[in-house]
């Protein structure tokens, strides 16, 4: 099939499967400027659809870089008000937000990490309303991704650019199911198969779960009234969207306070601009009281020092081993793609629809239910073809959920 119908498929897909765009309604989409001939498509699929408005914002890392590089050190401690506050505005009114992640996973490497942890946190703190409104479903958004040079070099260091360029492409129109015939009759399909696994998890109502592996061993307690999501979620209307593409995980929240062992993570992290690599987490009483990096100790550092929060998990979510993205074989240094390749977890806040009720919670009552709350929320993989993981329920039964990485049932 050529390239150029994959690529209408690919943002056909976007606009009715991700934001999924109802008439009249407004589309952000947030894109790096190499991704503009798909934007230009998605931002035609929109109109089409009876889109009001799409605005598009483009970003450009090269510019970052040279910011980063070239500002002032106070530049990085703030964000402007107007922006988040356009960002809330147009989440309140309905609006959708699609936002195309890409990135060089080592633009930052030369940069001071001081001043990259400073602008993640007056970012985030300029934003928390706004992603407040995303994180519980408030409005409709969606998160993919479209090959830029910087990244598929990286995935694919010892090929031609335009060679790394097209095996990108290949194995994003695959991990999204932009090759089959029919990708949105298969999107049905794959949410319809998520869900089952998904309502095993809720059926079952586990009270705790034991993660264990050659380098994990981990047991969280899940708080009462939580609930396990995945792939199609529904805005306030009852519109259905897919806020990740792809997405492979069944995901809910551990209790902040309850979670105790160690962790290893098995795929790289990229955060802000670095890659963190071979890192252990060590846990008490849901507190992260000990860590270790082979590779970027000073960014995960600083991640784990965002603020109290980001001292805590947010998300457990589980992927098997033997999964589309997982067969690829492929790090993608991408973690919209590596964390549906592999049980995960997340420093920081948890998904206010991961628990009962989650929404009408005030910020100082979330601690009594065991809720996290943090300006960040990081994935990072832990996954293994050795993982097993125990649940045991209220009755104290012990059920297997995985067994060598894979779905038990
Ligand atoms: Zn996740
Ligand atoms: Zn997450």
């Amino acid at each position: 099939m050529s390239f150029e119908k994959n690529l209408d498929k690919y943002a056909h897909l976007a606009v009715e499967i991700g934001v999924n765009i109802q008439p009249n309604e407004t589309l952000v989409v947030r894109s790096p400027i190499q991704c503009a001939d798909f934007v230009r498509k998605v931002v035609k699929k929109a109109y089409n659809l009876g889109a009001k408005k799409v605005h598009v914002e483009w970003s450009d890392e090269e510019c970052s870089l040279i910011e980063y590089l070239n500002a002032p050190d106070e530049t990085f401690n703030s964000f402007p008000k107007w922006t988040a506050q356009k960002y809330t505005d147009i989440a309140k009114e309905g609006g959708a937000f699609l936002t195309i992640y890409a990135q060089n996973p080592e633009l930052l490497k030369d940069v001071d990490p001081q001043r990259v942890a400073n602008f993640q946190k007056a970012s985030a703190t300029a934003l928390k309303e706004w992603r407040s409104l995303t994180s519980s479903d408030k409005c409709k958004w969606s998160i993919i991704s479209i090959p830029t040079e910087s990244w598929a070099t990286k995935v694919f260091p010892n090929i031609s650019k335009e060679e790394a360029m097209d095996k990108l492409w290949e194995a994003i129109f695959k991990c999204t199911r932009v090759d089959n015939d029919d990708p949105i009759l298969a999107w049905k399909k794959h949410n319809k198969n998520l869900k089952s696994k998904m309502d095993f998890l809720n059926d079952r109502n586990f009270k705790s779960l034991h993660f264990k592996s050659k380098k994990t061993d981990l047991t969280m307690e899940l708080p009462k009234g939580h609930i396990w999501q995945s792939g199609a979620s529904l805005d306030p209307k009852g519109v259905n969207f897919n806020a990740n593409m792809p997405t492979e995980e069944v995901f809910s929240m551990p209790h902040k306070f309850k979670v105790n062992g160690i962790v290893h993570s098995t795929k790289p992290l990229v955060y802000g601009g670095n890659t963190i690599d071979n890192f252990s987490l060590t846990f008490k009483d849901g507190k992260i009281v000990e860590f270790t990096a082979e590779k970027g100790y000073e960014t995960l550092k600083k991640l784990i020092e965002t603020d109290e929060g980001s001292h805590y998990l947010g998300e457990v979510a589980l992927v098997p081993f033997n999964s589309p993205i997982s067969n690829t074989n492929i790090i993608f240094y991408n973690t919209l793609f590596d964390e549906n390749a592999s049980c995960h977890f997340a420093i920081g806040s948890a998904y206010k629809g991961c628990i009962k009720n989650g929404d009408t919670y005030k910020d100082e009552e979330l601690d009594k239910y065991g809720i996290n709350d943090s300006l960040t929320h990081v994935d990072f993989m832990i996954g293994s073809d050795d993982m097993d993981i125990i649940g045991t329920t209220y009755n104290d039964e012990k059920v297997q959920i995985f067994k060598n990485g894979n779905w038990a049932f």
